[in-house]
């Protein structure tokens, strides 16, 4: 089995140091959050994590979720671990105190979700989908919707579920079929097939509440015509006891690669009762609030799984015997495979894009937190317009790189890493899900380079590199610095290049841009990994002398990155400009 300790030190260095963000300081909200608290909750968080549900991983792979006789059956053990998981307030921790929450900041729970994602993705999911659920109703239920079912969900004895994809629907949402009948009280029917639907159907919670996407009778195809309703598997009374069965059922739940302890089941709505969310016919903007959120968690996911895997690989590495290492000293036969160069650097570059996006995407739980709760309309919507920009770039870059990291955690352990019994594999087939599901990690490359770089409020694309200008600017004429701020500022020059590539042909040579929509994203997500990692140095040199092991570890890691990461970003730009003809014009007979 795998083993993990969670990474509260690097974590708590971003929480206490990393926190330059000015606007997110000014955040009333959270002004009574501070870094014992913070410590305090992630020493929990491990404990959980680290003693209670990293051994149910394994089991959840050894004895996947079953179906039978209409029921969905969790692994042995999810349901005591779910129970002591709610009793402990976890499914609450970053919700509103006006439903029960703790109302913890997304700067402490990002690290709560990457600690999950590292012990058990199939066991996170459960909770995972209930929150975005919640989000999604508190942003766009009415008030008798909130009281009604947000409580509940909160303190994780109601989960949630979010029901887009149907069989013949997927990434085109506008295919949709599933009908909603208005009824005289207001209220719809609703009647359908929805496929793939992550906790569907399961025994850890009394209720299940499904968002569900349809269309309305005569309304407009496509995507105009799509509305959203929130659609209990269990009625729910005025009182708020639980009443009959609705018309949901489970047709039957898949059997997959990876994640098997997570329950994806085909619901059939044959008249189920259900609510409106949010305006007719803007369902898809509606659901859009849970999707973005979940896109951010989906790129932790692949975030924690690497850290797993990276943890792993380095322990055996330095067990494992083999061959004598080139500048090896010791008399015995072999030498421990860590003493290699190439392995070295393996563990290198996971290690170092690890920290990195870690660093980054605490920075984007700040610019979240600013565009929910600042008091000022502008700093709010530029706070908005980031996290917009950089959502598909944390869920592809950091789902991609967990591939890489899981692939290489398995190379590290030879043989013992293809066959089961060290865990390994299953991090690569546990991760493989997350680079397809919350929109493929192409579509997040399209979404970004069609939607995201320019947007009504402006040019999003150059106010972040002006951002990270601005810094470079700052550790130029820092003498412990400099030398990182330019190799920043050539790959920065690069990305401004392929931005002024993109926007030149995006009207007249679609297929160009769209051929290069991968490359640019790895270039953006490339050079935000290193304008973290030019924060975390600034940082690491500053407070070197309370902590020389830390920072040092810090230094070298960051060398590496601005040595062999960042160079991938030549490659991308040269790969990502040479146009489409060789691609579009090409017979495949
Ligand atoms: C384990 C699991 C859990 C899931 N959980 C949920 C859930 O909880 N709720 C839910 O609603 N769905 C869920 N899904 C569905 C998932 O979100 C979809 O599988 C995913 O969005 C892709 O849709 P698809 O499988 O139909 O692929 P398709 O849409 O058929 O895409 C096939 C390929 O074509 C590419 N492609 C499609 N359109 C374009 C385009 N315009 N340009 C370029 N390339 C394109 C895609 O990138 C992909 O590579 C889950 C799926 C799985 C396997």
């Amino acid at each position: 089995m795998a083993t993990y300790t969670a990474p509260i030190n690097d974590m708590m260095f971003l929480f206490e140091k990393l926190r330059d963000n000015k606007d997110y300081n000014d955040l009333e909200k959270y002004k009574e959050v501070n870094g014992d608290l913070a410590k305090d909750i992630l020493e929990q968080a491990a404990k959980i994590t680290e003693n209670i549900i990293l051994p149910l991983a394994k089991v959840g792979d050894e004895t996947p979720t079953k179906f039978e006789n209409g029921v969905v059956i969790t692994p042995p053990g999810y349901k005591e671990a779910y129970k002591k998981f709610i009793e402990d307030g976890w499914t609450s921790l970053s919700c509103d105190p006006e439903y029960g929450g703790q109302g913890m900041p997304k700067t402490i729970s990002v690290f709560f979700d990457e600690m999950l994602s590292s012990a058990s993705l199939s066991f996170k999911l459960y909770s995972e989908l209930s929150i975005g659920a919640y989000n999604c109703i508190l942003h766009h239920g009415t008030d008798s919707i909130k009281k009604k079912f947000l409580p509940n969900m909160v303190k994780g004895i109601w989960s949630g579920t979010m029901c887009l994809t149907e069989p013949v629907c997927g990434t085109d949402l506008g295919l949709l079929k599933t009908k909603a009948t208005e009824q005289p009280n207001g209220t719809f029917k609703l009647t359908g097939q929805k496929i793939f639907i992550t906790s569907g159907d399961h025994d850890l919670t009394e209720n299940i509440i499904h968002l569900v996407l349809a269309r309305i009778a005569d309304e407009p195809t496509g995507t105009k015509g799509i509305s959203l309703f929130l659609v209990p598997k269990i009625e729910v009374k005025e009182s708020g006891s639980l009443g009959q069965r609705n018309g949901v059922s489970t047709g039957s739940i898949e059997s997959k690669m990876g994640i098997k302890g997570s329950a994806t089941c085909v619901l059939n709505f044959d008249g189920a009762n259900g609510y409106m969310i949010g305006p007719k016919n803007k369902g898809l903007s509606s659901m859009f609030t849970m999707m973005n959120l979940e896109r951010i968690v989906v790129g932790i996911q692949g975030l924690g799984i690497s850290e797993i895997a990276y943890q792993n690989a380095l322990n055996y590495s330095k067990e494992r015997k083999q061959g004598k290492s080139n500048n090896s000293k010791s008399t015995n036969d072999a030498d421990v495979i860590i003493d290699h160069a190439d392995i070295r650097r393996s563990l290198l570059n996971m290690k170092s894009m690890i920290e990195g996006e870690r660093a980054l995407s605490f920075w984007l739980a700040q610019q979240t937190e600013v565009s929910l709760y600042h008091n000022d309309s502008k700093i709010k919507q530029q706070a908005s317009d980031l996290v917009s920009l950089m959502t598909p770039v944390v869920k592809s870059l950091f789902t991609d790189v967990g591939m890489e990291i899981t692939s290489d955690a398995m190379q590290i352990f030879g043989g013992y890493g293809y066959t089961k019994d060290q865990g390994i594999e299953q991090l690569y087939r546990d991760n493989r899900i997350t680079p397809i599901y919350e929109g493929t990690n192409s579509i997040q490359a399209i979404d970004l380079v069609f939607r995201k770089l320019i947007n009504k409020n402006g040019n999003i694309i150059s106010n972040y590199i002006q951002l990270i200008k601005e810094d470079i600017k700052k550790n130029e004429k820092n003498e412990k610095t400099k030398l990182f701020a330019k190799t920043l500022d050539h790959y920065l020059k690069i990305l401004i290049d392929f931005t002024d590539w993109i926007e030149k042909n995006i009207k007249n040579s679609k297929d160009d841009v769209s051929a290069a929509c991968n490359d640019y994203l790895k270039v953006l997500g490339l050079v935000a990994v290193g304008y973290s990692w030019l924060k975390v140095l600034d940082i690491s040199y500053k407070e070197m002398e309370n902590n020389k092991i830390f920072f040092e570890d810090k230094i070298e890691t960051a060398k590496f990155f601005f040595d062999r990461i960042l160079p991938r970003i030549d490659t991308h730009y040269k790969s990502g400009i040479s146009g489409s003809k060789n691609i579009m014009n090409f017979k495949f007979n």
